[in-house]
């Protein structure tokens, strides 16, 4: 199996390099070359546990890895997970199912692509023989996420950009009282955007990112799209079959990463009425949906911060599908989208999705709710999902962070306070950060002191 780029002037990688390199050298992204349609492999997947199920589908693309080397790496990435189900499907109502992503080391769904893009990492400085030093800017969520898959390898070192006072209590917690040597959480006394400018030109400079075996954490790599896939799949096999075919996947949304993943398994064969993309206030994408326009806005604050994003960085495969994967028309969009933050589709199937937008008030509200029906407590960015649910539906609804990690908005809907043992743990360890102006000079230094 070969990946493409979207932009279409990036030669075929084979898996490992696709992984490698993260965003293609032409500015695009990678898809596979062709799909492969599964349908006829659903019965016999139908016991099969979580890791058994991500190495069969994972070995249809990674078709350069050992079958047994890849098993071992899937296995080693949901062995770190605290339920033995890793994505338990609990069933809330007659209609209604909540897929929980949030068992994983960090309590976000963003472990089961980054537990696995870890491994695959630490899998190629073997093969190669040279360390890796992976870095990225984080308002939160991806950066732990990061950190956990990476902790502690060998060979590797993990530089992850926050802000400074700007990502939660908790969050700052998981970056930073890890005890791991080979993890450097830099505080930036800036905001979000100064440390991602800072690492776009650190990557830009090709000659120090080589020297320093650069590799970038963000959310467009191919393995994370593709571990997505996994759980969509395993929730499908676990809903009674006469359900299936009228089942609506539930996504809270940002980045587009999460329900494309689920799109994209949809496409091989596995039959699913629809997809609901839930946005909170930031709702680009719920515009997107309801209007056929694609215009950025700039963004703002609420409950559900991993959500706060008004450029969906992986809507460029989305679009490629959309255009028929013509190349050429992906890059004239794209290069629009750069220059006036404006795309309008001519025509646009829309028929596979729906969309939702909640503010901060419908959060709490819905969060309250749901505990007073279901004795069941949602985080803010899950609650988005729950808005607007279809009655003459199944729905999935994803889960994609653990109530504890939000408890003061839980609380303030609730009077509840969800606790969280591997979060109370955290508490009383040493917190380790490096304070760092977000300039070029200051974070290159650092990187190549270590
Ligand atoms: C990252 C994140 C999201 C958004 O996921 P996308 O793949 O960017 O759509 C939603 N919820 C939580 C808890 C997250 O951490």
């Amino acid at each position: 199996m070969k990946f493409v780029s979207t932009r279409g002037q990036t030669p075929p990688h084979i898996f490992s390099e696709a992984v490698a390199v993260g965003l293609a050298p032409d500015g695009g992204l990678f898809l596979p070359e062709s799909l492969p349609d599964i349908s006829g492999r659903l019965g016999e997947w139908e016991n099969l546990g979580y890791a058994d199920l991500c190495f069969e589908f994972m070995r249809l693309f990674a078709t350069d890895l050992d079958p047994e080397v890849l098993r071992g790496i899937v296995a080693k990435s949901y062995g770190n997970f605290s339920h033995p189900e890793i994505a338990p499907l609990r069933r809330l109502g007659e209609r209604l199912y909540v897929l929980e992503l949030f068992h994983g080391p960090t309590l976000a769904f963003k472990d089961f692509a980054l537990q696995l893009l870890g491994n695959l990492y630490e899998h190629q400085c073997r093969v190669t023989g040279h360390g890796i030093k992976v870095l990225g800017a984080t308002s939160g969520d991806t950066g732990a996420a990061a950190i956990h898959g990476l902790l502690g390898k060998p060979h590797t070192a993990v530089f992850i950009l926050y802000p400074e006072g700007r990502v939660s209590p908790l969050q700052e917690r998981q970056m930073t009282c890890t005890g791991a040597g080979n993890v450097y959480a830099i505080a930036v006394d800036g905001s979000f955007d100064d440390a991602q400018r800072a690492l776009k030109d650190i990557f830009g400079d090709r000659e120090f990112s080589a020297q320093q075996h650069l590799s970038a954490v963000n959310s467009i790599n191919l393995a994370r799209v593709l571990a997505q896939c996994v759980y969509y799949l395993f929730a499908w096999l676990r809903i009674p079959a006469a359900e299936r075919s009228n089942l609506e996947f539930v996504v809270p949304t940002g980045n587009f990463g999460n329900v494309f993943a689920g799109w994209l398994l949809s496409r091989m064969g596995v039959p699913v009425a629809g997809f609901k993309v839930a946005t909170n206030r930031n709702d680009i994408l719920h515009r997107l949906f309801t209007t056929g326009e694609y215009r950025s806005g700039t963004v703002t604050p609420s409950l559900a911060p991993s959500m706060d994003i008004q450029v969906a960085s992986n809507f460029e495969r989305f679009l490629s599908y959309a255009l028929g994967g013509d190349a050429k028309k992906v890059r004239a969009v794209m290069e629009q989208i750069i220059r006036t933050g404006v795309w309008r589709f001519e025509s646009f199937d829309r028929t596979a999705f729906r969309s939702s937008r909640a503010d901060d008030a419908e959060i709490s509200e819905i969060i309250r709710r749901v505990h007073a029906q279901h004795g069941y407590l949602v985080d803010p960015h899950t609650a988005c999902a729950f808005k607007d649910l279809d009655p003459t539906r199944t729905s999935v609804v994803l889960a994609t962070a653990h109530p504890a990690k939000f408890p003061d908005a839980i609380r303030a809907a609730t009077g509840v306070t969800p606790t969280h043992p591997a979060l109370e743990a955290l508490k009383v360890r040493p917190v380790v950060k490096y304070p760092l102006s977000p300039t070029v000079a200051a974070i290159k230094g650092f990187i190549a002191a270590r």
